[in-house]
């Protein structure tokens, strides 16, 4: 049989520090598993010698599927690409390109994924990440959980197994700003989690910059959730109350009681406090409004430059 069942996909970006740990693990996972398995690499548009390291291998080795990005695209969409490109029939095996995911649980995840589960993601234990970071993305997760309008898992990343069918429904997904593992849990059908201890950087450091992680986060907060828009709708509303309530106590103090009106400490006050309630209304308004934007363009999310495959598969 010539078309794999498994593709094994991971996004690589300035990785060739990694990636011959990573390809000498896949190969000894691949040698004992009774399983036609392709590995796509998704280069994104590396500055080091990684496409480099990924045209040799796939030029020499049929199990590795090679896809080469036009420029550097990100995390995200560099796995969206990975994940159109992979061919699979069976299942798709999602990891990171620097053995923070270790390809061993594959296995495991594939017993879960033939026992009915459509997608198995992996739960983080334990992270073995700086203090900040843990905490970071600790807080972030819950925030998120607690005001998604999907029921995105705790503490799960990218890092999952895929049927067929979820793949592609997600290739499907048009949407530009993507947060994929947000999309993952929206698609429903049966998933199930699976622990494991986050291992550290094999090599090298993180590639995700500070305005990438903040971006990704953004994205899920801002594509799965209504709730800064409610918020929004909900405090302006409490504001107007308020108000109200404020000048009907002024008026009754004019006519009843004093016979004046003092108090323009108060008032500016009320002016710059309401005013900062009006421009964060507005930013959040605008967040979504800029999605709308940018999905209105419909522009391809990504752009291949080269493929390189084995032509014996179909
Ligand atoms: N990555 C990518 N494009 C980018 C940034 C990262 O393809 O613009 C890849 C990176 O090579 C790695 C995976 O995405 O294989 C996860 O990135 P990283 O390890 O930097 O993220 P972290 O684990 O620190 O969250
Ligand atoms: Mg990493």
């Amino acid at each position: 049989m010539k078309t794999p069942q498994l593709s094994i996909v991971a996004p690589l970006y300035n990785e060739s520090e990694s990636l011959p740990h990573l390809i000498e693990r896949l190969n000894a996972l691949m040698d004992r598993l009774p399983l036609s398995i392709e590995v796509v690499l998704i280069d994104d548009g590396s500055r080091d010698n990684t496409a480099y390291l990924i045209r040799q291998l796939a030029l020499t080795d049929d199990r590795y599927h090679g896809v080469f990005l036009s420029r550097n695209h990100g995390h995200q969409l560099a796995l969206s690409a990975g994940i159109a490109a992979a061919r699979g029939t069976e299942a798709l095996f999602i990891i990171d390109g620097d053995l923070q995911d270790p390809p061993e649980l594959l296995p495991d995840f594939y017993r879960l994924f033939q026992e009915g589960n459509d997608v198995v993601y992996a739960v983080r234990r334990k992270r073995k990440e700086n203090m900040a970071k843990r905490t970071g993305y600790y807080l972030f997760y819950r925030l998120l959980q607690s005001i998604s309008y999907v029921d995105i898992p705790l503490d799960s990343g990218d890092f999952a197994l895929i049927s067929r069918r979820v793949a592609d429904v997600l290739i499907k997904m048009p949407e530009e700003s993507r947060y994929l593992r947000g999309m993952r849990s929206w698609i429903g059908f049966k998933q199930i989690g699976f622990e494991y201890e986050r291992d550290g950087r094999i090599a090298g450091e993180s590639k995700y910059s500070f305005k990438q992680l903040l971006r990704l986060a953004y994205n899920g907060i801002f594509n799965f959730s209504e709730f800064p828009i409610k918020f929004m709708t909900y405090s302006g509303a409490t504001a107007i109350t308020v108000a109200l309530i404020y000048l009907i106590v002024v008026l009754i103090k004019r006519f009843f009681i004093t016979g004046v009106i003092e108090g323009f400490t108060a008032l500016l006050f009320v002016i710059i406090l309401f005013s900062g309630v009006q421009l964060l209304a507005l930013g959040i308004i605008g967040e979504y409004v800029l999605r709308i934007f940018f999905q209105a363009k419909n522009r391809p999310l990504f752009i291949i430059k080269e493929e390189i495959v084995n032509r014996e598969y179909v």
